[in-house]
């Protein structure tokens, strides 16, 4: 084979490089664990990462090994991003928010040798420890003024094992395909399965997103991730930062609305990204305090399915756009994005938003089909839904240590393709919408109704925050929905009103048959609505029959 090109690796290392050398003085901003703000700059983030890399070393950790990380968005967690993956070790980011039973099973599964964690998790590492296999290595993310703090036995200290490391290190020559960084996604049923990225992977996602129609990051923006870095690294964004360098901020533990509005303002965001329940919490907190964002243009939205009037409040009365996104952690995340196409520009205002209530469009990379029951691809006319497929170059092929290797689905041929286990429609211009789980859909007299679609009514009303509609059992149709609601604070909307509202916004026979009013509904560790806990404990719930 001719070489004529250059033969230079994708590395994750290349990244913390090109932002030293080229965006060496912009800032990284962490509210810390502790307390304080900390701001540091790229070229300092990559000289400790590269610290980082000899300490790793002088704990014998080698390549290949995989290290665990119990952390919040913080300067010290994007060392650990850079300085493990960068010297060819794998870094497993573990969400603390699991069951410590999880917990257990995710770090013992993947062979973990050290785990760094932040203070606020000590007291779920002391239980921890006697559980894990094989960690010989506990590192808390702070300095030594806190090590009293924690009562993790044989306890290290971040800041003093970087003080003790050489800060000369030269990046490994690795091949790109060396896998660099582990998350495991928790199914609501089994045990939760393990994602292994890889360098390439890693690059080739980072500029997908960077792209405009997708994530539409520049050297002009200042990114917060809300998004945790434990939930599919922080959807790429801590890399796409420094392959644009792009400034970047980092809320430490802080998620509520007061604090990450704090710093959005004091940082001058441009741009930020997370799950709808956060930005639940951002959006009342504005509307109790009538307040405005001054500089925030741009969020990105997804994880779960982005209520219509999320995304009109947004839009009308704080003038953000919305950058509706899907994705799993399966495919690095991200998949599709709903921004326009030249043609949509002189559509008005409502027309425009109902595209981008839509999941979007596939960024180039991934590749969607929807296909029914027997594998048979379904037409792309906004109506037709089935299962949705996807492939590309950063889509998992198998999962981590899965023996069977049956994570893909072979179609007709030949291609392999990942079966999301979500139900989608797709429009004539590409436009996916998911219509639901596959396991969520209500199957009603053998036709599907998409409780998504109904809980999005449902939060259209103004006394509703959060809905959740599941299917329950109905003696003649099978399944019918069941709307379980949460009232704003005060409000007095009844049943029987909320029922009546759904008229004329959906088909007679969608129309959940009953509303149950609650407190709040159970979400998972990365703020999903957790549907197959309320299906449990409505099982038996007996309907209205007419
Ligand atoms: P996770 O890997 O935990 O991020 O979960 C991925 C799943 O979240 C997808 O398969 C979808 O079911 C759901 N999801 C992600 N983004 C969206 C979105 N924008 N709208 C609806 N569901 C979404």
């Amino acid at each position: 084979m001719n070489a004529h090109m250059m033969d230079v690796p994708l590395l994750i290392s290349s990244l913390i490089k090109f932002a030293d050398r080229y965006h060496g003085n912009t800032e990284i901003v962490t509210r810390t664990v502790e307390g304080p703000i900390h701001r540091y700059t790229y070229s300092e983030a990559h000289r400790r990462s590269k610290t980082l890399a000899n300490a790793l070393a002088n704990l014998g950790v080698k390549k290949g090994d995989r290290i665990a990380t119990l952390a919040w968005n913080t300067h010290r967690h994007l060392e650990i991003y850079y300085g493990v993956s960068g010297s060819g070790v794998i870094c497993h980011t573990v969400n603390p928010r699991l069951f410590l039973e999880q917990i257990a099973y995710i770090i013992n599964h993947a062979g973990d040798c050290c785990l760094f964690f932040d203070l606020t998790f000590s007291p779920i590492v002391e239980k921890l420890a006697p559980l894990l296999q094989h960690v010989n290595h506990y590192i808390l993310m702070s300095d030594k003024s806190n090590l009293q703090k924690s009562n993790v036995p044989n306890l290290l200290c971040y800041e003093e094992i970087l003080s003790q490391a050489s800060t000369e290190f030269a990046w490994p020559d690795l091949d790109e395909k060396t896998d660099s960084s582990l998350c495991y996604t928790s199914g609501t049923t089994g045990n939760p399965k393990g994602v292994m990225y890889q360098h390439r992977t890693t690059i080739l996602h980072s500029y997908a997103a960077a792209m405009p129609d997708a994530l539409n990051l520049s050297a002009r923006d200042v990114i917060l991730p809300v998004v945790p870095m434990f939930h599919a690294n922080a959807w790429g964004l801590p890399y796409a930062a420094a392959l644009t360098g792009a400034k970047l901020v980092l809320p430490g533990a802080g998620m509520d609305g007061a604090s990450l509005f704090e710093l959005f303002e004091k940082e001058k965001v441009t741009l930020s990204a997370g799950v709808p329940t956060i930005w639940m919490g951002l959006v009342s907190h504005l509307k109790d305090k009538n307040l405005k964002f001054s500089t925030l243009k741009r969020t990105v939205i997804g994880g779960s399915a982005v209520p219509p009037a999320m995304t009109r409040s947004f839009e009308k009365d704080y003038n953000v756009e919305v950058i509706h996104a899907w994705g799993m952690t399966e495919m690095s995340p991200l998949g599709t994005v709903s921004s326009l196409k030249n043609k949509h520009l002189s559509l008005d205002r409502e027309e425009q938003l109902a595209i981008k209530d839509k999941q979007g469009r596939a960024i180039f990379g991934v590749d969607l089909k929807i296909v029914d029951d027997n594998g048979v691809e379904l037409p792309w006319d906004g109506k037709a839904f089935g299962e949705l497929l996807v492939r590309g170059p950063w889509i998992l092929n198998n999962y981590f240590r899965n023996e069977k290797n049956d994570s893909l689905r072979k179609d007709s041929d030949g291609l392999d393709w990942f079966p999301t286990g979500d139900v989608a429609t797709i429009d004539p211009e590409g436009f996916m919408q998911i219509t639901d789980r596959a396991k969520d859909v209500i199957k009603t007299g053998g036709e599907w109704i998409s409780s998504i679609d109904l809980e999005n009514t449902a939060v259209s009303h103004p006394d509703v925050i959060e809905a959740a509609v599941i299917a329950v059992y109905h003696p003649k149709w099978d399944e019918r929905p069941l709307l379980i609601a949460v009232k704003k604070q005060g409000a007095t909307v009844s049943k029987k009103e909320l029922i009546e509202f759904f008229k004329d916004k959906v088909a007679k026979w969608w129309i959940p048959d009953d509303v149950v009013f609650v407190n709040e509904l159970p979400h998972t560790a990365t703020g999903k609505l957790q549907k197959n806990k309320l299906r449990e404990e409505y099982a038996n719930y007996k309907l209205p029959i007419s």
